[in-house]
């Protein structure tokens, strides 16, 4: 068990029933699960699914957000539905054969791919709707105000089925304009019903600071719980009363932070000179006001970032790193943020390894957590509802001489 413990997990049909000592004695069926380690299935809370693996069809670009989001623009005018689909399909499967079973993807909504990429994740979703679950988030890359045409475009990605109002204020070209855009994705959500999952301050600038303006608009609409605001990076550079004062909107309103070290320790920094910033959220300071972190893959192989697997478990390593995660209570908030963390700002009440919960669950080889940190092993077995979907097996020898 994630804390240490020892004890039986009673699963029937996609539930778990029991979890205890000794509670399954009466059980048909088993699962020796001695010596290793039994996880909830991870959470991938922030994902791009429609733009992984096409790292290889673009151009070369500085390395920074802004050049991957121009490299990506020539590409997304060829994406085809088919396209899209055949590529996130591929990174659920692998996500799902490293421990993943729940997903929530920003899908760009823009007046360049149109509902192509939407159309295409949806798709894959529906393939992989035996081994995964996929929430998609409408997401306007290329902003609201400076791409006129993406909010009638949103509006059409509700109605055909995107479950999440997404947004990207810091994009827009000055603060009335990022205001603006957090009003109409606010407007949206509410007209909706739907909850919003943000792209806030990607950006190592310190003045840019829409996530204050997302908190407020959070708090004045009394959009509690419902909002998840992702990357953050300029947080880190902005002075600490800023910082402090926003962190405690932030805890009021309920928002959950992605933080994405994984990704945004690459893009960012890129203009520093001797002292090279991470990139990454104040996540210490934002752990101990209580804010909910999670960790996010983001992206596979795509225009921001040449690597990623799928796997949450190298996800939480690089993340441990970029945050100075190391002791106990370290290492357990590194699992939570790829487990119940993401879990929460979705919203989930079916999830964990406790009576009641869905049975996404995976069996890892190792002893503890922290050895599966540090040991990156594949889950020995991972179920989805209830029914194994995935096993994977490894065969390692050593020859010695004598
Ligand atoms: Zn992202």
């Amino acid at each position: 068990m994630p804390g240490g413990g020892v004890a039986d997990v009673v699963v029937d049909g996609e539930r778990i029933t029991a979890v205890g000592p000794g509670v399954a004695s009466e059980v048909a069926t088993s699962v020796d699960g001695s010596a290793m380690l039994l996880l909830p299935a991870f959470v991938d809370g922030h994902v791009h699914l429609d733009k992984v693996l096409i790292r290889d069809e673009l151009r070369e670009h500085d390395g920074s957000l802004t050049g991957a989001i121009d490299s990506i623009h020539e590409r997304k005018r060829r994406y085809t539905v088919e396209d899209v689909r055949v590529r996130a399909r591929s990174v659920i499967e692998s996500s799902v054969q490293l421990g993943t079973t729940r997903l929530r993807s920003h899908v760009d909504v823009d007046t360049i791919g149109g509902l192509t990429p939407l159309e295409g994740v949806m798709g894959a979703a529906a393939d992989c709707a035996d081994i995964a679950e996929v929430q998609t988030i409408a997401f306007p890359q290329e902003g609201l105000l400076r791409d006129p045409g993406a909010y009638r475009l949103m509006e059409a990605a509700i109605e055909a089925g995107a479950d999440v109002v997404g947004g990207m204020p810091h994009w827009e070209v000055d603060e009335p304009a990022q205001r603006e855009h957090v009003r109409m994705c606010f407007d949206l959500a509410e007209r909706f019903d739907r909850d919003l999952d943000m792209h806030v301050d990607e950006t190592d600038d310190g003045g840019v600071r829409t996530l204050e303006m997302v908190a407020d608009e959070a708090l004045r609409r009394g959009y509690f719980g419902r909002v998840c605001a992702g990357h953050v990076c300029s947080l880190a550079s902005a002075p600490h009363d800023y910082a402090e004062r926003v962190i405690e909107k932030c805890v009021r309103a309920g928002i959950s932070i992605a933080s994405n070290p994984v990704t945004n320790l690459v893009l960012q920094g890129r203009g520093d000179r001797g002292l090279v910033r991470r990139g990454t959220t104040r996540i210490g300071e934002l752990r101990a006001a209580g804010v909910n972190v999670l960790f996010g893959q983001d992206c596979v192989k795509d225009g921001f970032y040449p690597f990623g697997r799928g796997s949450m478990l190298e996800v939480a390593l690089i993340s441990a790193h970029a945050a100075h995660l190391t002791n106990g209570a370290d290492l357990a908030f590194a699992l939570r943020a790829v487990t119940d963390a993401p879990a929460l700002a979705w919203r989930l009440t079916d999830y964990g390894l406790v009576a009641g919960a869905r049975a996404d669950l995976q069996l890892l080889p190792v002893p503890s957590w922290e050895e599966a940190l540090r040991l990156q092993p594949l889950p020995e077995k991972v179920w989805f509802k209830g029914r194994l979907v995935a096993e994977n097996a490894v065969e390692s020898k050593l020859h010695r001489s004598s």
